[in-house]
């Protein structure tokens, strides 16, 4: 059985047709950067996310930065993140002389504990980046009541969570990525919605920060040749566009597989002792860009050997938190400051996840996985 982590060819086969009209139809009109495909799959975006604006450019990473750039903070300003994040967060932080803060997350849902974000505020705070780890929203209405007390800016980084719904106390639902100042969201190839390249985008409702963005992410330019500030070239090239425009409409189903696919490792693994499932937040829907459990009172490494031996790809996401990242070290921060990120980085592994997922290979993983845990019972 040919299993992967993620499973794009079988995927690309069920929209190929769309798919290659639209690359071929940029490569017929040679408008490979700003053609018409890329105001088309801006404004389908818009509509699907229901938000005033979208704005493309080059990859989830730089998304992070524009929004940053665009908020005006000035070196020193201190940004609060979670500690339990790809490394992209903190990487843009640092990159503009800002000061990354970091937090600790909840132990159920992995995204950014409120109550330690209120106690990491200092007059220095300017902002707050909470991720939407691995598909689900963090505690938005809590981090944006929070950030209006403290009167800082909030962007959501959607890498993992392109499409998930929160829903606020008030009944009212929302978009990941739409509910702060900014959004920001990656179409990295294996992301929820991914195109054949690399890709992003930024959201936001403020008509001022959208002008902003806008310019900065073409050098700064408002008018042609007039550079109003220092920006950056961070485009989305008509042919990603293309492939996005094609896949969008899919979003939503292929939402609904990953979560079938989620169902299916829960229902298989409710009553393994040494699995936790994933938990569900109160208030967000799960769009399940990984699935990821804890395990208890097991080797790790050697689940992953043994699955690794029976053609089963697992991958751990992440196995060091920030604060103790070469890159990041920081005299603030001390190895066992961060117990939860610290514990989940130890405990956390992530089981093949995509829209392909067969119930021939969900029944072959979830065997597998069983019977590693099954027999550790009897030697133990
Ligand atoms: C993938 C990812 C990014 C970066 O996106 P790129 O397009 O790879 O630059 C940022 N944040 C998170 C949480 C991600 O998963």
């Amino acid at each position: 059985m040919n299993i992967k982590m993620v499973d794009l060819k079988g995927q690309y086969e069920k929209i190929k047709n769309e798919v290659d009209q639209g690359i071929q139809s940029v490569i017929d009109s040679t408008t490979f950067i700003r053609g018409p495909i890329l105001t088309e799959f801006k404004s389908d975006l818009e509509k699907y996310l229901d938000v005033e604006h979208v704005i493309p450019c080059a990859n989830g990473t730089d998304a992070l930065q524009i929004a940053l750039m665009a908020l005006g903070l000035e070196p020193g300003d201190e940004v609060i993140t979670a500690n339990f994040t790809f490394a992209a967060t903190v990487e843009v932080i640092g990159l503009l002389r800002l000061k990354p803060v970091l937090v600790d997350v909840d132990p159920d849902t992995f995204n950014i504990d409120p109550e330690r974000l209120e106690q990491a505020i200092t007059p220095k705070t300017k902002a707050i980046i909470p991720v939407h780890l691995f598909g689900q929203c963090a505690n938005m209405e809590a981090v944006l009541n929070i950030a209006q007390k403290h009167n800082l800016k909030v962007v959501e980084d959607t890498a993992q969570a392109i499409g998930a719904d929160y829903t606020f106390s008030t009944g009212k639902v929302m978009k990941a990525g739409t509910m702060g100042d900014i959004g920001t969201t990656s179409f990295f190839p294996s992301k929820n919605l991914g195109c054949y390249g690399d890709g992003g985008a930024l959201f936001t409702r403020n008509e001022e920060l959208a002008t902003r963005m806008s310019a900065i992410v073409n050098h700064g330019m408002y008018r042609r040749y007039y550079h109003d500030e220092v920006g950056v070239n961070s485009r989305l090239d008509s042919i990603q566009a293309a492939v996005l425009k094609a896949k969008l409409p899919h979003l939503d189903s292929y939402s609904l597989a990953r979560r079938k696919a989620a169902e299916f490792y829960n229902n298989a693994f409710k009553d393994v002792e040494q699995l936790e499932t994933p938990a569900i937040a109160e208030n967000s829907t799960h769009v399940f860009h990984q699935y990821t459990m804890k395990v208890n009172g097991i080797d790790r490494q050697e689940l992953q050997q043994f699955l690794k031996d029976k053609g089963i790809p697992s991958m751990v996401y992440y196995p060091v938190p920030l604060h103790l990242q070469k890159a990041y070290l920081d005299d603030r921060y001390q190895s066992g400051d961060f117990p939860i990120t610290e514990d989940l980085c130890a405990r956390v592994i992530s089981l093949p996840m995509h829209t392909e997922l067969s119930s021939d290979q969900l029944n072959y993983i979830t065997d597998n996985v069983k019977d590693f845990c099954n027999k550790l019972e009897k030697i133990g």
